[in-house]
Parts: structure tokens; sequence; C-alpha cells
């Protein structure tokens, strides 16, 4: 079993931290909250003082943290210089590829590892420990990562070298997202055209339209299998969420020369929908702002 700092205990290191010392780890963690702090304990975490005093004999230091500039200044501020030169640096966060790639490079300089291991699966799988990892870094990186990940998820799966997690995840959630606008503004037509919702569901869900947000993850109350429209849009994946990670892609698009106008179209669909109340509810909830009504109603 390793000795793993752990920085970052917020909705989704919480969980995280409390199952990798379930497995048996010794977790010292660390979070700038003090309530964040006494809830990894009573998950049988040990708590340091600062990020530094956590990494000071890891053998492995996982982030989960916000965006990519908190994690480039626990990198430079806190990591680099204190964490031994032996350990691992593990990134779960989502944030930006240029800033992935630029901590890894910084770490490597000096003579540490560092992956990027951004997730799938939202709080309920961090805290059943039943996330999808998606890993940049080197085969030796991805191989001595695997097994702290394995921990607190179901798949661990290398996307390619440093950056091709970030890559990845925001790649998949920028289809998620263009594809759940698509299938609301089906749904919306399909009923102004004298469709019954569940017929029309049956059909595509048989059709060459089929896709997760329909079948899986249907934004109309009552069609499909339960998901947060039967509940009021509450829980699931934040519009907040959804948004941060359009943006990624968007820049990320900008940055390689890339058009994306579907991307591009569903971020700025959810963010009129976040500026107008949504941003708390469950990424579905977009069919509301599709069909003319307020976030609440
Ligand atoms: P959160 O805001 O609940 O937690 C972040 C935690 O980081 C907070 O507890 C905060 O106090 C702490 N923090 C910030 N700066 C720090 C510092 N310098 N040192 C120590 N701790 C610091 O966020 P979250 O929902 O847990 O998300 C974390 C990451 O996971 C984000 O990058 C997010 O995009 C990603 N993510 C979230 C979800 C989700 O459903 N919430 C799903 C997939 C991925």
């Amino acid at each position: 079993m390793a000795r793993i700092a752990f920085i970052g205990l917020g909705n989704m290191g919480g969980g995280m931290a409390a199952n990798l010392a379930k497995a048996g780890h010794a977790v010292r963690a660390f979070d700038l909250s003090e309530a964040a702090l006494e809830r990894a304990a009573a998950a049988g975490c040990a708590c340091a003082g600062s990020a530094a005093e956590a990494a000071a004999d890891a053998e492995c230091v996982v982030t989960m943290l916000p965006a990519g500039r908190h994690v480039a200044q626990v990198y430079e501020e806190s990591l680099f210089g204190n964490a031994p030169e032996s350990a691992l640096l593990i990134d779960c966060s989502t944030i930006d590829v240029a800033t992935a790639r630029q901590v890894a490079a910084a770490a490597s300089a000096r003579g540490l590892a560092a992956v990027d291991a951004p997730v799938s699966g939202g709080i309920a799988a961090a805290n059943a420990g039943t996330l999808t990892f998606m890993v940049g870094g080197t085969d030796d990186g991805f191989a001595r990562a695997e097994p702290v990940l394995a921990a607190m998820g179901k798949a661990v799966i290398h996307a390619g070298g440093a950056g091709a997690g970030q890559a990845a995840k925001i790649c998949n959630n920028m289809l998620l997202g263009a594809s759940m606008v698509a299938t609301c503004e089906t749904f919306l037509l399909a009923q102004k055209l004298g469709l019954d919702p569940q017929t029309f569901y049956d059909i595509a869900s048989k059709a060459s339209g089929q896709n997760w947000s329909m079948t899986s993850y249907c934004p109309l109350p009552g069609v499909g299998p339960e998901s947060p429209a039967d509940r009021d849009y509450q829980g699931g994946f934040a519009t907040a969420l959804m948004l941060k990670d359009l943006k990624l892609a968007v820049e990320a698009a900008a940055g390689a020369n890339a058009s994306v106008p579907m991307g591009a179209g569903a971020m700025a669909l959810y963010q009129a929908f976040q500026n107008g109340g949504g941003g708390g509810l469950d990424f579905s909830a977009i069919i509301r702002l599709l069909g003319g009504e307020a976030p609440a109603a």
C-alpha cells in the first residue's frame, strides 16, 4: 500500500480520498477548507497543514482542484521542491490541455513523473469508486498510476502522452453537450409536429438517431430510463460544469485550429442558460431554454 498525498477534498476529491483510504493506502490530505479536512479525517485520512506538508514523503500525489490555475499554483508553490523526486504526480482535475502539458513538462524538468487523469462520472461515482479515468502520460507513468486510480474507479484508460487525458475528456464532453442540445431540440420539434414523446423515443432509440443523451439520459420526464429530468433536473451533471468543459473544448479547438461549430453553439446555449439562472440544474435542463421556459419553471 502506498503513501498518498491528496490535495483538493471537494465534491469529487472527498469521496476519492476516502476510497483510497478504504483500499488501505496511507492518505495524507489537504484542502483550504476546514470542513473538507474534517470530512477527510472522518473517512480515515490523516490531515496535513499544507499541500507541501502532505506531499513531503509521498510516493504519489493526487490533485483534484477546480481549474488549471489552481493546479499550476499547487504544483509550482507546494509540490516542486517538496514532493520526493521518486513521487508520481497525478492530476485528476479537469483543466485546459495547455496547462496540463505545461505542468507535466515542468515536473519532468525536475525529475518528477506526472500524468493527467481527469474523470468521467460525477459525485455519486466518486463516492462509489466507479469513476472512469482518462490518462495522459508516458507508459511508465501510466503503469504506476493505474493501481492507485483503480482504487477509485471502474476503468483506467491510457489516452496517450501528456495532456491526452484532458483532450479525451473535453472532446467527449463536447460531444455530450452538443448531442444533448440536439436531443432536446429534436424532442421539442417532435412534440410540435404532433408526435407523442414516448412513441418518438421508441422509434428513434431503435433508428439511426439513437444516442446516449436520449436512451440513457432522456431530457424529458417520464421517457426512457430514470434520469435527472424525472427529479426536476436536480442532481446529475450540473450545467455550470458542462459549460466549463465546453469552454475548455472551444479554447483547445482555437489553439489547434480546429473548427467546432456544434461545440461553440452548445457552449453559447449553455452560457445563456447559466446566465438565466440554470447553472445549478442538470445539463439536460437545457431543454427548458430551448422550449422558451425559465430555468426554474
Ligand atoms: P469543488 O469545488 O467541490 O472542490 C475543489 C476543492 O479544491 C475545494 O474543496 C477547494 O477548497 C479546494 N482547493 C482549491 N484550491 C486549493 C488549493 N490551492 N489547495 C488545496 N485545496 C484547494 O470541485 P469538484 O466538484 O470536486 O471538482 C473538482 C474537479 O473535478 C474540477 O476540475 C471539476 O471540473 C472536475 N469534475 C467535477 C465533476 C462533478 O460532478 N463535480 C465531475 C467530473 C469532473
